[in-house]
């Protein structure tokens, strides 16, 4: 990987890295600024082709090796990854706009998910292998589904390019990777590592906007396609995979309930909620945007998220003290800021925030928005900024239900100090991930993934590995 790795624009296409030959570049901006750091050369069709085809041609190869030697060589990415932990660190903090102190520990995190990807597809699981019918065998094979297009969006880029990546080449699926046209250049630099250490066309990555990942999603030779993105993305993909019946990883939006019971810890819910609402400037799909107080705590739950709010160290994001960076874009900053003002016109009131500032870049107060509607658009729809609206409940019945009258289904909390009553909330909540007294916190060996708008399939965890592989039964009769 050379220089700085800022500039590292080339796709990686069967193992070479080589410019895009689109029509056009898509400049990769720092929105804390505006500034352009790199023009990335879109993927012609003809790069994109080229890419499927390399993927097609290493499959054969990639998957007769051993998990231990695939497992191996992304290890030694993992590695290489860490080795040069403070350059992609630079490059997600000043391409998504992320405060510099909070982005170490997601390439840390990175590094984690796929060194434990790799391991678990050395012992994925089936039935025992027996004799299930009177004079024959039966075993279980996994196989891996084929040539993956996994395409990832900006919040996360390289977090969510290795969530899609890692289970595929992990159970020796291929895979062609687009990264958002937003913010390509941690995705690139990876690119520049993998060209070294993974055999030719196993790993590919292209770039460019929608339509190079609707060409993508569409090209015949693809067997799976993998998305995380929006639900209107989602759609399209799903639809482009119709005709060719493809095998669909979704992994959409969110709006997560936080149910909060009068017998909640206020301090511990305020202290989680500064990560979980307000970390990389709500633009997470299971960002704690909709807190669900019942009326003994309802006061108190305003009065410690307006602090928390009012408290976050806004600046640059190469300052080590920022805390609440820019949104991805203007255009994101303004989508926000609709929100806030049309929950504000049709009656809510604001406790923190509200009214984006002068000046350059994409920032957006955090904000705090009480007493919307439940069938108000802000409680219903992703609003994918720093924003929390705050909702009172009669009961906890009532906030349950509201919790669930969402067309989301990705995550959720509950807050309360009474075992049973939270473990009957898990039960109740049909959504992909439920915590209790904390909210945000993942691993490696947990599924992430939704029910409902927010997509289907899992990242993370086995049930990822299972998702890129088909079970297939052999019958030896005697
Ligand atoms: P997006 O849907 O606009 O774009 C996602 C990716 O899809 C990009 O690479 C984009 O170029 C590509 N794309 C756009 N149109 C396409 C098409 N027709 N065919 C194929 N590819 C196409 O999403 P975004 O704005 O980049 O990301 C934000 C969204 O992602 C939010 O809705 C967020 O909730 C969601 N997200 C979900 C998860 C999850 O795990 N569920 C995680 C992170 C982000």
């Amino acid at each position: 990987m050379s220089g700085t790795h800022l500039n590292d624009t080339a796709n990686l296409i069967d193992g070479e890295l080589v410019a895009g030959g689109g029509a056009a570049a898509d400049p990769a901006r720092d929105p804390s600024t505006g500034t352009v750091l790199a023009e990335v050369p879109r993927s012609s069709p003809a790069d994109v082709d080229r890419a499927v085809a390399a993927a097609r041609r290493a499959f054969p190869g990639w998957r007769a090796l051993t998990p231990a030697d695939r497992a191996a060589r992304l290890n030694a990415l993992a590695d290489a990854l860490q080795s040069h932990a403070k350059a992609f660190a630079e490059a997600e903090s000043a391409n998504a706009g992320k405060p510099i102190a909070a982005v170490p520990e997601e390439i840390d995190y990175c590094a984690d998910n796929i060194r434990f990807l790799a391991g678990a597809a050395r012992s994925l699981q089936a039935p025992a292998a027996g004799e299930y019918v009177e004079g024959a065998t039966s075993f279980v094979r996994r196989e891996p589904v084929g040539v993956v297009a996994a395409i990832a969006p900006w919040n996360y880029p390289l977090m969510m390019a290795v969530w899609k990546f890692a289970p595929a080449l992990a159970v020796g699926c291929t895979v062609v990777l687009k990264p958002s046209e937003l913010t390509p250049l941690s995705t690139l630099a990876l690119a520049a590592l993998a060209a070294e250490l993974l055999p030719p066309g196993v790993l590919n990555v292209v770039t460019g906007d929608g339509p190079v990942g609707a060409q993508l999603a569409a090209h015949p030779d693809v067997a799976m396609i993998s998305l995380t993105g929006s639900v209107a993305t989602g759609r399209k993909v799903a639809a482009a995979a119709a005709p060719g019946l493809k095998r669909l990883h979704l992994e959409l939006g969110g709006k997560a309930p936080v149910v909060v019971l009068d017998d909640a810890d206020v301090e511990a819910l305020a202290a989680s909620l500064r990560i979980a609402s307000f970390g990389n400037a709500g633009q997470d799909c299971t960002a704690a945007c909709r807190v669900i107080a019942t009326p003994a705590v309802y006061g108190r739950v305003v009065e410690a998220l307006t602090e928390v709010a009012d408290s976050l160290r806004t600046g640059p994001t190469d300052d080590p003290a920022t805390e609440l960076g820019p949104l991805i874009s203007t255009a994101q900053r303004d989508r926000v800021a609709g929100f806030v003002g049309r929950a504000v016109a049709a009656g809510a009131s604001v406790t923190a925030g509200g009214a984006a500032p002068d000046g350059p870049g994409a920032y957006y107060p955090a904000t705090v928005v009480i007493g919307p509607d439940q069938d108000a658009e802000i409680v219903q729809r992703e609003v994918f900024g720093p924003v929390v609206t705050v909702q009172r409940a009669a009961d906890p019945e009532q906030a349950l239900a509201m919790a669930s009258d969402v067309p989301y289904g990705l995550s959720a909390s509950v807050w309360t100090a009474d075992a049973g009553r939270a473990l009957r909330a898990a039960a109740g909540l049909r959504f992909g991930a439920v915590w209790v007294n904390d909210h945000l916190t993942g691993c490696s060996e947990m599924p992430h993934g939704g029910f409902g708008q927010s997509g289907y399939g899992r990242d993370l965890s086995g049930y990822a590995l299972d998702h890129y592989s088909e079970p297939r039964h052999v019958m030896v009769r005697w």
